[in-house]
């Protein structure tokens, strides 16, 4: 049972939502934040059948003593609370004396020591709440042209040819859920923080973004010709209304302290017809609140 489904992180939402319309400070890390999701998703859909009693939660963020930490995939089973950590690491690697290194001699973060801290301030967060489970780690690495070369047999790691008879010893596991886990899942889930305050924004103006509709295939410009908005680049088209209400919803996530007005919309969609039909839209989906000129929408 999922008590909690994975969501694209909030920052990568943002940067997402970003990068067309303006230069990211720092692409790399945009780039590393799209595999790492793209690592955890592909570890979600190797444990769909996943048949055991049990609870699955996505994407947790704990404090213990101020240290964050951060869990992929947790899995609670009657005996054991099992912490999945997904790696999504392209290429050949090795283990050189507790040193993960690449191929070519490039020390790289030991992912054994990253599982390891968070194993160690779950169980003593869990510990203050007098909740005792035993907790095992395992390091799954989701991109399957990913090689450890001399990767010792006692390594807590999963690799993609082994994802299914993992699974499948997970699905052999005698568990029920009691009462018990469901206290502990209550818990864990009441201390989830939805934002990692250390997590750094890049700073955005609503002035120098670009204005317009991105595609929602390929996040390029669309073109409003006056029916519907088309795709250059992919040829997607949209109606109106979808394209405008997208826009929107982008508009309220990145500016959730901007009003909401026929003038905005049309700016930030970055029309060049008629400002009818934003206005139109607006008022059959949303709140009119004040008069003429300084009229604004809200939910
Ligand atoms: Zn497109």
């Amino acid at each position: 049972m999922i008590l909690k489904p994975r969501e694209v992180p909030t920052e990568l939402k943002t940067l997402r939502l970003l990068r067309p319309r303006m230069t990211l400070p720092d692409e790399q890390h945009y780039l590393n934040l799209e595999k790492g999701f793209t690592g955890e998703q592909q570890l979600d859909t190797w444990l769909e059948n996943l048949t055991t009693d049990c609870f699955v939660i996505n994407d947790l963020l704990l404090q213990q003593n101020r240290n964050f930490f951060q869990i992929d995939k947790m899995l609670i089973f009657q005996e054991t609370i099992y912490l999945l950590d997904s790696k999504y690491s392209k290429g050949d690697f090795f283990i050189d004396d507790d040193k993960w290194k690449t191929i070519s001699g490039i020390e790289i973060q030991n992912p054994q020591l990253q599982i390891k801290r968070s194993e160690t301030l779950l169980r003593k967060l869990l510990q203050q709440h007098r909740m005792n489970f035993p907790i095992e780690s395992t390091l799954v690495f989701t991109h399957s042209e990913f090689y450890l070369y001399n990767a010792p047999p006692k390594l807590p790691a999963v690799f993609p040819n082994q994802i299914h008879r993992f699974l499948e010893k997970l699905n052999r596991l005698d568990s029920k859920m009691t009462y018990k886990h469901n206290k502990l899942a209550e818990k864990l889930l009441a201390l989830h923080f939805h934002k990692n305050p250390h997590t750094q924004f890049p700073d955005y103006d609503y002035h120098e973004l670009k204005k317009g509709v991105l595609c929602v295939s390929c996040r390029s410009f669309m073109t409003d010709n006056g029916v519907n908005w088309v795709c250059a680049k992919c040829g997607y088209d949209e109606d109106n209304k979808t394209a405008i209400m997208r826009s929107i919803e982008e508009y309220k996530f990145l500016f959730p302290n901007r009003k909401i007005t026929t003038n905005n919309i049309y700016d930030w969609c970055g029309m060049k017809s008629s400002k009818k039909k934003v206005n139109k839209l607006l008022t059959n989906r949303f709140i009119r609140m004040g008069h003429a000129n300084a009229s604004y929408y809200i939910d």
